[in-house]
């Protein structure tokens, strides 16, 4: 599992429309990057490229040195809304990431549902849980999926501004562990200036990048949440 990402010349149109103009942009292993843009700029479309849903007009995408440009199923993609199943329970969801890719560790995602606040909610189906818990349940299932990048795509907009702080928390502190690399995208800056190692800015109208800076200073990782572990018990 490395995770590094290199796309180049990335351009895409609709309907005669440039959405994305020769995005290029590269990610390390194990960085938390966010592309930061407003609503319609191309950043789902941008994700729909890197996962394969749709092909570029012109441009490449490379994971880990190998060209997945209009491939499917190489990274963990989550997208706004969280994509449970409503039929499976939430143990049987958090399961799915490792089925499709044969290889079920039970426990480790046993745990994992206990570190999201999730205890007893092993057999519960999605709709008995609320907005942040579902969005935690899709979370540790990309988390817990072979794929070394995770896409999450405004994953806390739906939420309302309390339960996206403890979201922020509790993904700053299970990501630390875990140290998978992770694309963010979001149109709110307060949230990417709390989670990213790096922030890329796009205009729209087409999509290009405009401004691309690191966070200057320490971000605030698990050892010094200011929520505690205690607070999602
Ligand atoms: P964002 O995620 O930044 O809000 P999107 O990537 O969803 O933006 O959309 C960017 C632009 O591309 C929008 O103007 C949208 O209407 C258009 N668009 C996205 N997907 C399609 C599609 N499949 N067909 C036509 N236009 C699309
Ligand atoms: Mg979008």
């Amino acid at each position: 599992m490395i995770g590094t990402l290199e796309i180049n010349g990335l351009t895409k149109s609709f309907e005669g429309r440039e959405v994305l103009k020769e995005i290029d942009l590269e990610m390390k292993e194990g960085e938390f990057l966010t592309i930061l843009g407003p609503s319609g700029s191309g950043k789902s479309t941008l994700f729909h490229l890197i996962g394969g849903l749709l092909h570029p007009d012109q441009g490449t995408i490379m994971l880990d040195g190998e060209n997945i440009t209009g491939k499917r199923g190489l990274i963990s993609y989550m997208p706004q809304q969280p994509a449970l199943f409503p039929w499976r329970t939430v143990l049987q969801n958090v399961l799915l990431g490792q089925e499709l890719q044969g290889k079920v560790e039970r426990e480790k995602a046993l745990n994992m549902i206990k570190r999201a606040g999730l205890e007893g909610y092993e057999q519960s189906l999605p709709d008995a849980l609320s907005g942040g818990m579902k969005q935690r349940v899709a979370f540790i299932r990309a988390l817990l999926s072979p794929q070394s990048l995770i896409c999450l795509d405004e994953p806390f907009s739906a939420l309302d501004d309390f339960t996206r702080l403890e979201m922020h928390q509790w993904l700053l502190s299970i990501w630390a562990e875990y140290k998978k690399t992770i694309l963010f995208v979001t149109h709110n800056i307060d949230e990417a200036l709390f989670l990213s190692d790096r922030i890329i800015v796009l205009s729209s109208n087409p999509a290009t990048i405009i401004s691309e800076f690191e966070i200057p200073f320490e971000r605030p990782r698990s050892e010094s949440l200011l929520l505690s572990e205690e607070f999602l018990e």
